[in-house]
This record gives C-alpha cells, structure tokens and sequence, in this order.
C-alpha cells in the first residue's frame, strides 16, 4: 500500500472512490512515514498525532475530501500551536482557524500538522526559524528554501499530499522550485488572509504547494472563496479553477513573454538558464508564441521590496509584547514598560526579525520616510505599471523561479544581502499584485530540481494554471521522488 503515497491529491481521491484505501486508512499510513522520515528532513514544528482532526464526513462532496494536508506555522489553527516559527508566539493556542485553513477542514481535509519556516516568514532558506532549519529532501545539506521551506519539503518528502503556505515575496515559489514541487501565488486577495499572521500586508498571499498543477487547482476550489473577515478578499465567488484549468481555448495560441532582464547570465547560473531556454522550446512545441521583452529597473526590485517590506513588518509586529499572545515570556510586574519591551522583544525575536523591524522604522520615521518609503512606493507603482505594459503584448511572462538551484545550509545564513538575492525573481509578482506559479523544469547535472515560473496578468488565475497544465503535459519534468524518500520508503515497514 505505501506506494499509494507517491499519488497526487486528485489520483489519491480516485482511489478513494473505488473503494480500494479508505481516507482514514490513508491518513494513518501517511502519519506512520510522514514520522519515519521527519529525524532526516524535519518539515514540521507540530507533527500531527493519529486522529487528530478526522474529516467531517457530511463534507464528502468537498474538493478534496480526506486529503492530508500540511499547513505552515503562519496561518493559525484551533487544534495545532500556532508559533510563526518565532520564540515570541511559543506557546499560542490561536482561538480560531485561519479561513483558509477552516475551509479545508470544512471539506473534510485530514492535518499532517504545522510546518516549518523563517520567522514570521523572513527569509529564503527557513534558516530563520527560531526552533531548527528544514533539509532539502533531495539533499540534505542544502536547504529547502524558504519561507515555506516545511511545507515544499513536505510535500516533496511524501510527508503530505498538498500544503497551504504564504508567500510575500517568494516564499511559496521559491521553496517549490528548490523541492521539484509546484507553487502557486493567486492574485492579491483572491485567498483570504484571515488568520495569516501578518508580515507585510500589501505584499502578503495565501498560496499552495502540491505535486502537480491539477492539485493546485483543487486547492484553489477550496481555499479561493470570497471572504467578509478580509477587508482585501476580491475573490470571485464562484470560480471553478479546475475548469478553468482544463480550458485548452483560453491559452490556444497564446504569447509567452520571455523577460531578458532576467535571463542574464550575471544574475542566473547556467543550469538555471539552460532549463529556461528547454521550457522555452517546450511552449514552443506547444504551439505558443514567444517573445523577448524588456523589464526597465529590474536593479530597483529587490531595494524597493526590501524597503517596503520592512516597513510594514515593523508596523505589524509591533503588537507582540509577550502579554497578548504567547506564553514564553510571563509578565514580570517589577518592571517598567521599557523594561518589560527589552526583556521580551530582543531574546523574543530573532536577528532577522530586529533588523528588519530597526530597517523598517529607519524608513518610516519622520526624517527619512521620504527618501525611503514614500520613494519605494513610487517605484511599486512604476513596477505595477511596468509589468501591466507589458501584458498588453504577451499573454504570460516566464522567468527562473530562482537564480540557482538550492544552496547549502549555513552558506548564505551571515550574509543578508545575499540571501536577499535568492528572491530577485519573486519579488516582482508580489509588487505587482499578479498571479504566479513555479513548476518543476527538471534537475540540474548535480541533481537538483530546477523551477520554471510564469506570471500571469491580475486575476488571470484559471488562465495560469491552463498555462500551467499545457507546459506540464509538453514538458515532462514534473514531480518525481527525490532518491533519498524513495530509499526511505523501499526500507520503510507499514
Ligand atoms: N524571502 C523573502 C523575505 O525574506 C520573502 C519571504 C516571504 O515571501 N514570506 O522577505
């Protein structure tokens, strides 16, 4: 039976509806090697015990229905700790789903449990994480990326069918491309954000890693519902991504734009490109167009998302006092309220966090947020403008997810600007507000999975992922096991 956890979500559904494995069956294989490889790739902060929110069965007809899912530590949950990764949320016991996650439930979806990440999602690598990092589950000295490091290496590690992540920057894309998984940024809005603790709003996404495009979309049946506890949902109310999906007319002829600026060898590694230019011909196969276009001020986006992006952290994590929320730091009544802030926020965060929290209220103050904030702002407009020029002629814009494949642990970790680098891909469809998805474009010569990423314009989503679904069926380089899960699993005892 323990082949049946190399299936996708909707395979695995097939399964169910024959009669063949129960869901129940399935959630409890799943727990059983989902613990058998954790000592190795360690994904999960809380790893589920058996039983732990069983399906609603009056929910059968949900999209997913008995599906195992992880969710990141970002998005709360009534039955898990929710920590974002921080030591300053140790301890909190959130009173209510994130809607995403509520919605899942309601379906009738099984947890795997709450997966790894960089604090309050900082970072590429989950380094940041104040607990411990997450190994790449194709090599375990590089790193998964990040932040959604747990949740791509979930997925990737057969420790979950699918996962729920956030993404302000990257954090889904990334980590999917350094997994071999597929990672999807829906439009800004289109999946609530009730319950995703805040990093930095106008930038912040719900999205979702799976095995393939197909899950995707199911994930997006469920999860991509209008929302009244969002003031930002925009979600269309009754979208059908799998439909959309399977609308070969949609994307018949359609011009992808390949953005030079981004395809340069200064910026991307050869193995990168070589895979771009292999995913370039394979659209061409497909009966696409597809021109080189021109991004202007390609050297501003990661200043202009490195400001910004600061600067509503710091807003945003200014509520964490260690009184509100968490248990890791009891009030001590002894002490003034400046002494109460130093004993709680310089050991209750970590380095990451507090240089962003200094950047970003450096930006904001008085003297400076002209220069800085008010300038980034301006430059996000004229990115946004940017890229809607360019959709007036292409249909969809392809680019690396990353520069390189993933890096070892420790390499970047000393080095901020550099990890910041990781994410000069991402950044722009964030800034942008646009849909995206990263997609496995093969494995470079030493092994390791290399991520295609296209852009659609706002609200394109169902279009994305028919785009998405035709290069997956041309390209031939979707999920496979990484070596060492399929070692696990050949030695693994049900
Ligand atoms: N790596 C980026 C950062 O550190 C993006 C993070 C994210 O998308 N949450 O901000």
């Amino acid at each position: 039976m323990k082949e049946l956890l190399t299936l996708t979500a909707h395979e695995l559904m097939a399964k169910f509806a024959a009669g063949e494995v129960a869901p129940e069956e399935f959630y409890a294989l799943q727990m059983r090697f989902a613990r058998h490889i954790e000592p190795k790739v360690r994904s999960f902060l809380t790893l589920a015990e058996d039983g732990v929110s069983p399906p609603d069965v009056a929910a059968r007809d949900g999209a997913l229905w008995g599906v195992p899912v992880s969710i990141k530590d970002l998005l709360t949950t009534t039955d898990f700790p929710t920590t974002a990764g921080s030591r300053i949320l140790e301890g909190y016991a959130p009173p209510y789903d994130a809607t995403a996650v509520k919605l899942l439930r309601d379906a009738g979806n099984y947890f795997t449990g709450k997966t790894n990440l960089d604090e309050f999602g900082m970072g590429s690598s989950t380094e940041n994480s104040a607990y411990f990092p997450t190994h790449n589950p194709w090599d375990l000295a590089r790193v998964p990326g990040g932040s959604s490091g747990g949740s791509a290496a979930s997925v990737a590690a057969l420790q979950s069918v699918v996962s729920l992540g956030t993404d302000t920057g990257g954090s889904v894309r990334q980590p999917a491309g350094f997994c071999g998984v597929v990672g999807f940024l829906p439009t800004y809005g289109y999946v609530s954000r009730n319950g995703l603790i805040a990093f930095a709003s106008s930038l912040d996404h719900v999205g979702m890693l799976a095995r393939d495009v197909t899950d995707i979309a199911l994930m997006m049946n469920t999860v991509g519902r209008p929302d009244k506890l969002d003031a930002t949902s925009q979600a269309p109310a009754d979208a059908d991504y799998l439909a959309e999906m399977n609308d070969r007319e949609s994307v018949a002829g359609c011009t992808v734009g390949v953005i030079n600026q981004m395809m340069d060898p200064k910026l991307v590694s050869q193995d990168v490109l070589v895979a771009c230019e292999v995913a370039i011909r394979v659209l061409e196969n497909a009966g696409c167009g597809v021109k080189r276009v021109d991004l202007a001020g390609v050297e501003r986006l990661l200043p202009c998302y490195y400001i910004l992006c600061p600067a509503e952290a710091s807003s945003n994590l200014a509520r964490y006092d260690g009184i509100r929320y968490g248990a890791g730091f009891p009030a001590d009544i002894s002490r003034t309220l400046q002494q109460h802030y130093r004993a709680v926020r310089s050991p209750g965060f970590g380095e990451e966090v507090r240089r962003r929290i200094l950047l970003g209220t450096y930006v904001l103050s008085a003297g400076y947020a002209e220069a800085y904030y008010n300038q980034a702002r301006r430059v996000r407009h004229a990115i946004t403008e940017g890229i809607a020029e360019m959709f007036e002629g292409v249909d969809f814009l392809l680019l690396p997810t990353s520069p390189t494949t993933a890096f070892g642990l420790g390499e970047r970790i000393d080095d901020p600007v550099k990890m910041y680098a990781a994410d000069i891909c991402t950044v722009t469809a964030n800034l942008a507000s646009t849909p995206a998805i990263s997609l496995p474009g093969g494995l470079s010569p030493d092994g390791m999975p290399i991520g295609i990423q296209f852009i659609a314009p706002q609200k394109h989503d169902g279009r994305l992922l028919a785009l998405a679904r035709l290069y997956e069926e041309h390209a031939g380089t979707g999920y496979s096991v990484p070596p060492l899960v399929a070692e696990e699993l050949a030695g693994f005892e049900e």
